[in-house]
């Protein structure tokens, strides 16, 4: 009775979590959709164009945001980030949730225009555990993850704006959480065939 998906946000700093939680919500539910954005950072060993990234140079990036082929952008760390929005609009028409694992200044974009997306903000218990997930994942320089614990900063100042915040401390238990934030988000009548719903009861 799902006429349209909705649309999940999922930020917060690097190192917080956020692509092992997606990972989890996608063995633990179904009719998700994981946006796999355009960024003209290097690529990490290991990570494939097409799965991970879409790895642009700054020019076809630069022809993407000309094009309008963006749902929302946004310079991280000085490399170019952003969601390519058809396979968004898609997924949603298809009755998918979409979740866009993306920063804060993109997420507010995406808020803005569309009020009804719904935002989780994701973040480690403490500084220092964040610094520990930051270096034991050994795939930044020492400049690079102190460059994202300053970041990380900023982002915690804009956590009022979100419409759920989600501490992940315990993996398992954060994939629950937000398990649960899109199963009560599933349940909004706006989003349902409510008109469909009164067809049955009026026949019956
Ligand atoms: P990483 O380089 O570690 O993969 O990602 C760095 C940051 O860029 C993360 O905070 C991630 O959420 C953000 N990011 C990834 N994709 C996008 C995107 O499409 N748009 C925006 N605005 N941020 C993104």
């Amino acid at each position: 009775m799902k006429t349209r998906g909705n649309l999940i946000v999922i930020s917060g700093p690097s190192g917080s979590g956020k692509g092992t939680v997606c990972q989890g919500l996608c063995r633990a539910m179904s009719g998700l959709h994981i946006s796999i954005s355009a960024t003209t950072r290097k690529p990490r060993s290991g990570e494939k164009d097409g799965i991970n990234y879409y790895f642009l140079s700054r020019e076809q990036f630069e022809k993407m945001i000309a094009g309008g082929q963006l749902l929302e952008w946004a310079d991280v760390y000085g490399y170019y980030y952003g969601t390519p929005g058809e396979p968004v609009i898609e997924a949603l028409n298809a009755g998918k949730d979409v979740i866009l694992e993306i920063d804060v200044q993109g997420a507010l974009q995406v808020k803005s225009k569309f009020p009804g997306c719904v935002l989780i903000f994701l973040i480690p218990p403490t500084r220092a555990e964040l610094e520990r997930r930051l270096r034991n994942r050994g795939t930044d320089s020492a400049e690079e993850i102190e460059r994202r614990l300053r970041w990380a900063e900023k982002e915690i100042n804009e956590v009022s704006k979100y419409d759920y915040l989600v501490i992940n401390d315990d993996l398992e238990s954060a994939i629950r959480k937000v398990c649960t934030i899109i199963t009560a988000e599933r349940c909004r009548p706006a989003l349902l065939d409510v008109e469909m719903l009164l067809q049955r009861y009026r026949n019956a």
